[in-house]
């Protein structure tokens, strides 16, 4: 249920596990406790529940992309630094690539217009600064300063 907010914790630097399959609450419980993972859910059963647990819980009622990435951020410090280190994907770390490597691999509009790319080698996909990267990080910059 919350797929796009993952995609962006991701492209955020943050280190999100999230599967559009589905697993039971007990297996997402023993996930989030045995890799000490913050729970972000809507249900609340759910929070009781790992609050036994002794997991910590975000109760995620908000709908709109932005006040979500916003109630996240307040509870855990974000960092500049470590935007677009992950694939959105599969949340494997990006390697930073040169030009020269993604020369005929992306779009010739890309490739003419960005300089800096990045590959992630689990799914073996390019990344860059789209416009839609861009909008997303300057509203995100916002609600961070
Ligand atoms: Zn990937």
């Amino acid at each position: 249920m919350l797929g796009t907010l993952a995609k962006w914790l991701r492209i955020l630097g943050y280190d999100t596990y999230y599967t559009p399959n589905k697993i039971t609450d007990d297996d997402l419980l023993e996930i989030a406790k045995k890799e000490k993972r913050i729970l972000i859910t809507r249900d609340k059963e759910l929070i009781i529940r790992a609050k036994k647990h002794t997991i910590t819980t975000i109760k995620m009622q908000e709908t709109d992309l932005i006040e979500q990435i916003r109630k996240v951020i307040k509870e855990n410090k974000i960092d500049e630094k470590k935007f677009l280190s992950r694939c959105s994907v599969c949340n494997t770390e990006l390697l930073s690539i040169s030009k020269d490597q993604v020369n005929g691999k992306v779009p010739p509009k890309v490739f003419e217009s960005k300089e800096k790319y990045w590959y992630c080698p689990t799914c073996s996909k390019y990344y860059w600064m789209g416009s839609h990267y861009d909008d997303m990080i300057k509203r995100i910059e916002k609600i961070n300063s």
